[in-house]
């Protein structure tokens, strides 16, 4: 049986971070995979260009049962870490918005820069290998299609129940159960909302439908655009929203459809009176929401002909508008999954399992997830580093 120091499951953005890391210290690391391909969540992330961290990362923008929890990872390789490993590589980038940071060419430069520091490090990756169990005693044994290997510690890094099609499995929890280790209920996150034609008559027909947005629930906000589909909202402030909603019983989010502009101004100012309130509210709405929401309340008369109090309850109804919610598009569409192994069974400063010596859980396996916006990958790298640290 081939021995190793450090085996790690799942060869994805955590996995390799780990896996550089640890033979970075001249460990012998075995890097495995069930399927033919290293990094797909990084290929397609970003829309082909991988928004790889936030410059303004901090354990605020992660969700947890323990909200401290990545707070001495974070420290330990924070974002500005990333971004010299990336600049070593002479990967340009840019900001995009909100300190996301996307390469300029593709995102497959990050994985060809992992792969690079993988093999410099010595790293021995095995893909196409299906692990059939895991077991215990002085060392870790792992069963595969490709034989058994053993070693000293073993890192799962097999991440989230998100896009069945790239090859997520929930092998992590299984691990996670296996050793007698809580899990935090799994649920899809960063994932677009639906809601019912009963409760929302025609709003589907708005599908395409974008605009800006402040989107509150349970008394977090985010303002960023939000995008009708054929079966409910989406839209950057839809999906960091939707990490928030833990059940869909009677849920309703308020959007402010108008962040930017005092309504009440613009409807007594120079010219506002005289127009009819339906076409004076294409200037600041899309036309197909306006026509939907001014015909279903019978809005069509000028601006002049309302009364005082009606004009304010427009005003208030724009900016508190209510929508109930009744689901997630699911884990098909979900960019994360949130929840996994329990944050209370790990050390955070080093992710090992602290019932299980020499087991660690990294990246989105654990009950951490990220807002949008490139902290994904940031937990990935900051838990992988810690984990290839001490391992
Ligand atoms: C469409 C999309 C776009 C995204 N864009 C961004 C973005 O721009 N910025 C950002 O920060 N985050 C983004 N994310 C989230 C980010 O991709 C994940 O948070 C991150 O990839 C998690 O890293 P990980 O290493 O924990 O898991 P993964 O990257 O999912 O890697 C897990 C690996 O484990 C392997 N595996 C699973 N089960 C087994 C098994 N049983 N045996 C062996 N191997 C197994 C998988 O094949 C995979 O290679 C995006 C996600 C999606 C779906």
């Amino acid at each position: 049986m081939k021995m190793y120091d450090v085996i790690i499951i799942g060869c994805g953005a955590a996995g390799m971070m780990a896996a550089m890391t640890a033979g970075q210290r001249g460990k012998k690391v075995l890097l495995v995979d069930h399927s033919d391909k290293v990094g797909e969540k990084i290929r397609i992330s970003g829309g082909g260009r991988c928004n790889f961290t936030n410059i303004n990362a901090t354990y605020k923008n992660y969700l947890s049962q323990n909200p401290h929890f990545a707070i001495s990872a974070l420290a330990q390789y924070s974002q500005h870490d990333f971004i010299k490993l990336v600049e070593s590589h002479g990967i340009s980038y840019h900001e995009k918005t909100l300190g996301q940071l996307f390469c300029d060419g593709s995102s497959k430069q990050i994985i060809d820069m992992l792969l690079q520091e993988c093999k410099a490090a010595g790293v021995e990756i095995l893909l196409n290998c299906v692990v059939s169990g895991v077991k215990k005693n002085e060392k870790f044994i792992i069963g595969s299609n490709l034989g058994e290997f053993a070693s000293h510690s073993l890192i799962i890094a097999t991440g989230g129940l998100s896009i069945p099609k790239l090859g997520s499995t929930d092998f992590g929890y299984k691990i996670a159960r296996q050793f007698g280790i809580q899990m935090v209920q799994t649920r899809p996150a960063l994932v677009p909302l639906t809601f019912s034609d009963l409760d929302m008559p025609g709003y589907k027909g708005l599908s395409g439908v974008s605009l800006p947005a402040v989107v509150s629930y349970a008394g977090v906000n985010f303002k960023e655009s939000i995008l009708f589909t054929h079966k409910g909202l989406s839209g950057p402030a839809i999906l960091q929203i939707s990490s928030y909603i833990k059940q869909y019983t009677d849920e309703e989010i308020k959007l402010n459809l108008l962040p930017n502009i005092n309504l009440m101004e613009e409807f007594t100012g120079e010219g506002g009176r005289k127009a009819k309130i339906n076409n004076f509210l294409k200037d600041y709405l899309p036309n197909r929401f306006v026509d939907l929401w001014c015909d279903s309340a019978g809005y069509n008369r000028r601006i002049a002909d309302f009364k005082q109090k009606d004009l304010q309850k427009i005003v208030y109804d724009l900016n508190n508008f209510k929508v109930k919610i009744n689901g997630t598009e699911g884990y098909v569409k979900a960019e994360v999954t949130a929840g996994g192994v329990d944050t209370k069974e790990l050390s955070s400063k080093t992710m090992e399992a602290l019932k299980v010596p020499n087991l660690y859980f990294i990246g989105e396996v654990v009950d951490v997830t990220g807002w949008l916006g490139g902290y994904n990958f940031q937990w990935a790298w900051s838990s992988g580093f810690v984990a290839g640290s001490n391992s």
